[in-house]
């Protein structure tokens, strides 16, 4: 059988997943899937591996970034396709990014310590060996080992979620800088997972991203765990009448989360489209 679905939202272990990208592309190909994107956040360390990996299918990769940003004080996910492997720009703004990240990922440990939870340097190194991004799963799966808490759900419940007494808020840059990041360096900015977006207006927040030049909705994901079923079709809707791309993965992590690899898929055409609009972008440019 034809390879014919594609897999477009996957984090490695270069950001907060479990697994390297030689082991993606292998899984990917294991799996039978046409199209695999790696998306970590905030780093591109991963791609060059990602790409160079030796697969004996004809398995479409696309080298891909999450980037975490700010709409109206919400957080948005921004995703790029079709990032470069290698770009000066992308990369001292990437660092930038991540320093943000490492900044609050102390301040994080320091309000757990604050709650009577040590953590020592030795297990922090640890978790963190390899790791670009730095971030709250690493946090919890630390805590999980320790038996402070049962599973990752009941550390972002107790500590580490919005508002609990380990959060740290985070200095975001704004989604139309993220947007404008992505298109300098010729990449294909789509919104990750709208749906867990808690704006007023779906259409316009929609529309307003696509005016910044998102070219792309993350229609197909696992919308489940978050509970926002309801307004699938009227996004897909809205994607579709703003004549937008539509994407689609399952955020992998690895396996001991929650959706598997190629879970959620798209069809493998889809990365021609995407393709195809990287090129007009960097005509353009
Ligand atoms: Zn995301
Ligand atoms: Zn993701």
């Amino acid at each position: 059988m034809a390879r014919a679905r594609a897999d477009l939202h996957t984090h490695s272990v270069l950001s907060d997943g479990n697994d390297s990208p030689t082991q993606l592309v292998s899984l990917a190909d294991e799996l039978r899937l046409g199209g695999i994107a790696l998306t970590d956040h905030d780093t591109i360390a991963g791609l060059r591996e990602f790409m160079e990996a030796k697969v004996t299918s004809d398995l479409l990769r696309v080298p891909g970034l999450e980037l975490s940003a700010d709409y109206e004080g919400q957080e948005v996910h921004i995703l790029g396709y079709f990032v470069p492997l290698e770009s000066t720009i992308l990369d001292s703004r990437l660092q930038d990014l991540r320093n943000r990240r490492q900044g609050k990922f102390s301040k994080m440990v320091e309000k757990l310590h604050g709650l009577g939870i040590e953590l020592q340097q030795g297990e922090l190194n640890e978790i963190l060996t390899g790791v670009e991004s730095p971030g709250r799963p690493h946090l919890a799966s630390l805590l999980v080992r320790k038996g402070i808490v049962k599973n990752t759900e009941e550390a972002f419940e107790l500590y580490l979620g919005e508002g609990k007494p380990a959060f740290v808020e985070k200095k975001r840059m704004h989604a139309f800088k993220a947007i404008d990041l992505l298109k300098s360096v010729g990449a294909v900015p789509v919104v990750a997972h709208p749906l867990t977006v808690k704006v007023a207006d779906l259409r316009e927040f929609l529309q307003d991203l696509a005016n910044a030049g998102v070219r792309g909705v993350e229609v197909e994901y696992d919308y489940r765990p978050v509970g926002f079923e309801t307004s699938l079709d009227e996004l897909m809707r809205i994607t579709r009448e703003l004549g937008l791309i539509e994407t689609g993965g399952s955020d992998y992590h690895g396996n001991s989360w929650m959706s598997g690899l190629g879970s959620t898929t798209v069809p493998v055409e889809t990365i021609e489209i995407l393709r195809a609009a990287a090129d007009e972008s960097n005509t353009e440019a």
